[in-house]
């Protein structure tokens, strides 16, 4: 399914566990001042929680949107720091990154706890950023189709008529923050299978509308190539997220 495509290309600079406020303030007035008016690409600014409502004041109604790392499933409750959806939503925030691969490895975080942090996303109108991927050493066992399926249908299962809302993002575990990018063939046939998995969750057509970003190791040098795969509508960024430049220039490759 690699018709034409016609789906808008989004970018998210996923920041973890760096900038503190100030440095948080900053980044996003540099990233703010370059693209309040780019229009071509949705772009996404995730911060880490302390810093959410500052670089959400920043942005302000710029198109820029504002998104959260992780969040709890349940809506409220004795979940000693935890963060719920209503409470992103409090802070203006559109997306939530879900079952990153650090989170599922560190944090022991299943396809079962991703696809109730997906519901509850969704319930609360934010729009999930799921993430799956391979490690290297299923990759050079030949199981990347099945870890990928299985992740895909495990966290996106049950979802109805609102699976059409969800981003999943390809981040190949051996190419997150390791400089080693997949190339934009390897990414292209993963993306194409995650796309047929979407279909056989819901139908051609929603499958055929929904974004798929790549992640792992993108730099201003590789977005152009990845971004012009037919089943690649843009990234998730973490490293070159954490500079202006590098941020905007992977953001303009996406035109
Ligand atoms: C990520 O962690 O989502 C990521 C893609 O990181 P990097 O760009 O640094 O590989």
């Amino acid at each position: 399914m690699t018709a034409m495509k016609y789906r808008k290309t989004i970018i998210a600079g996923n920041w973890k566990m760096n900038k503190a406020l100030a440095e948080a303030e900053a980044l996003a007035s540099e990233i703010k001042r370059e693209l309040a008016e780019f229009r071509e690409a949705d772009v996404v600014l995730c911060p880490p929680f302390t810093a959410l409502k500052a670089v959400g004041e920043v942005i302000g109604d710029t198109p820029i949107k504002l998104g959260a790392q992780n969040m709890h499933w349940e809506s409220d409750g004795a979940y000693t720091g935890e963060i719920s959806a209503a409470m992103l939503r409090d802070l203006y925030c559109h997306y939530v990154i879900l079952g990153h691969s650090e989170r599922r490895a560190y944090f022991r975080e299943t396809d079962t706890i991703v696809n109730r942090k997906v519901k509850a996303a969704l319930a609360a109108n934010l729009v999930p950023i799921v993430c799956v991927g391979e490690t290297l050493e299923e990759r050079e066992g030949d199981e990347t189709e099945a870890v990928v399926r299985r992740q895909v249908e495990r966290s996106l299962q049950g979802l109805g008529g609102e699976l059409g809302r969800v981003v999943v993002a390809y981040e190949p575990v051996w190419a997150i923050g390791t400089g080693k990018t997949a190339t934009p063939e390897q990414a292209q046939d993963v993306h194409a299978l995650i796309r047929s998995v979407l279909a056989s969750l819901a139908d051609d057509d929603t499958a055929g509308a929904m974004r798929i970003q790549y992640g792992g190791s993108v730099k201003p040098t590789n977005a152009a190539d990845l971004f012009g795969q037919p089943d690649i509508d843009g990234g998730l960024i973490g490293g070159a997220a954490l500079e202006a430049r590098s941020f905007v220039d992977i953001v303009k490759a996406a035109k």
